[in-house]
């Protein structure tokens, strides 16, 4: 077998491999991208409706971090060196103004990903220091005596100081990003969790469901109701997002959902206080609207739900009773307040595929990953970058995002650290 030797090797030209590959050459190390397509960002070219949702302009990084509730405390770290500022500054400043839309989604102005891609084949090109290997697909990692020296191909071993992994996920097969990368982590001992096809997000045509995205309730339970019988029932994190609802609880739900959807129309019930009967939350009102009677009534709640679920509830068309002083809010409503928070219900429609890419599920665990400098927790000369780590998010621009900081900071790390 032929040998070549470089001080990184980035495995995937994704948009996470070609920032990593870019920044890491722009420091001055001698990189290899390799890439299995015979182009480098293929699924990238595709997103957004092929105007590419570039990332959530969401510039606090607390705020920002809100959409990845699993995942914000390993976050903050490499967001704190490339956040959102960050991207806009890296491709406004390569001449790629950005534009924000509804929900803060930020897309190139020229609604072209293809032009997203080339900022970052020339960020690769300029520095004159990364070495593009197109058709070539990697196989396995070169492992001698525990360490990490390289990459095997399918007729050449690659010997690198570092290896940089950025080989997608599952979403999408067609562009290339085939799970590859996971069998080749779990070779090497760290643990993957499998994406399952049976795992989604649930979709709903209910408006103000919609109209909740972003906001996360963090004990409530879900009914899955079928000609008003409970057809699945689970507690735990719900996260609302633009198109119905995910987070753990949801995602676990689905392979039930997607079975009652197939005999009929299925209905969700949200249960906001799970721990208390009807009667003993109405009893619970009595002695907090007393206690509150000359207060706005959407105050007395703000410290018991998200304000947008308060909002959502309290002005619901034909409920109209948040701006109410509390002494004028009527038994019937009170009552009818109570039922609201204990079965609030919208229609499920379906399931979001792998194809929508909006949850990718799977890949190796974030507790095996040092979120400083995105390095594996067992070898540390190897990083793991964008979809290859499993990280639940919204759609709206966060994966990009994603792949932007960690591609930065395992690019700056790989390359400068010794
Ligand atoms: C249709 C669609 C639309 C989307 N739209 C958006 C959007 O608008 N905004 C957003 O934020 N996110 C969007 N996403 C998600 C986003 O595209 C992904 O999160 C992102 O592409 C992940 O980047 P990555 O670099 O980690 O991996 P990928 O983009 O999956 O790139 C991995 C690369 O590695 C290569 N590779 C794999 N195995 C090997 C191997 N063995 N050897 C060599 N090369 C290998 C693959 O060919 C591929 O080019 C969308 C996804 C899809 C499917």
């Amino acid at each position: 077998m032929k040998k070549e030797n470089y001080d990184i090797i980035v495995i995937g030209g994704g948009p996470a491999g070609m920032m990593a590959a870019g920044r890491a050459g722009e420091l001055g190390a001698r990189v290899l991208l390799i890439e299995k397509n015979e182009r480098l960002g293929k699924k990238l070219s595709l997103t957004g409706g092929r105007r590419c949702n570039i990332t959530n302009a969401e510039f606090n990084n607390r705020l920002f971090l809100e959409n990845f509730p699993e995942s914000k405390k390993f976050l903050f770290s490499p967001f704190s060196k490339f956040n959102v500022e960050s991207t806009f500054d890296f491709f406004e400043s390569r001449g790629l103004p950005l534009i924000v839309e509804d929900r803060k989604r930020a897309f190139p102005k020229s609604e072209s990903a293809e032009d997203v891609g080339f900022v970052l084949k020339k960020y690769i090109e300029e520095s004159g220091q990364v070495t593009v290997k197109l058709n070539t697909a990697v196989k396995s990692f070169l492992v001698e005596e525990g360490k990490l020296l390289g990459v095997k191909t399918s007729d050449r071993i690659f010997r690198a100081d570092k290896i940089v992994l950025a080989s997608g996920g599952t979403a999408a097969p067609e562009t290339g990003s085939t799970g590859d990368g996971f069998k080749m982590l779990k070779a090497i001992g760290h643990t993957v969790k499998v994406p399952d096809p049976n795992l989604a997000p649930l979709r709903t045509s209910a408006k103000w469901v919609h109209a909740l995205s972003g906001v996360s309730v963090d004990d409530m339970t879900l009914r899955f109701l079928q000609n008003e019988k409970v057809g699945h029932k689970a507690r735990g994190r719900l996260l609302f997002t633009h198109f119905g609802i995910s987070g753990p609880l949801v995602i676990n739900s689905a392979n039930q959902v997607k079975k009652l959807l197939k005999k009929g129309p299925v209905i969700a019930s949200i249960d906001f206080f799970p721990d208390l009967d009807l009667g003993s939350l109405d009893a619970w009102f009595l002695d907090l609207f007393e206690k509150n009677k000359n207060k706005i009534l959407k105050t007395v709640f703000k410290d018991l739900l998200p304000k947008k679920v308060v909002e959502t509830i309290l002005f619901r068309p034909e409920f109209l009773i948040g701006d109410l002083k509390v002494h004028s809010v009527s038994k019937e409503q009170r009552k009818k307040l109570g039922h609201l928070l204990k079965d609030l219900r919208f229609p499920i429609v379906g399931t979001m595929g792998f194809e929508w890419s909006i949850v990718a599920d799977g890949g190796v665990l974030p507790k095996e990953v040092d979120f400083r400098n995105m390095a594996s927790r067992l070898y540390p000369n190897l990083y793991l970058i964008g979809d290859t780590i499993d990280i639940n998010r919204p759609s709206g621009g966060f994966s990009l995002q994603l792949c932007w900081t960690t591609g930065w900071v395992a690019g700056t790390d790989a390359a400068e650290v010794k």
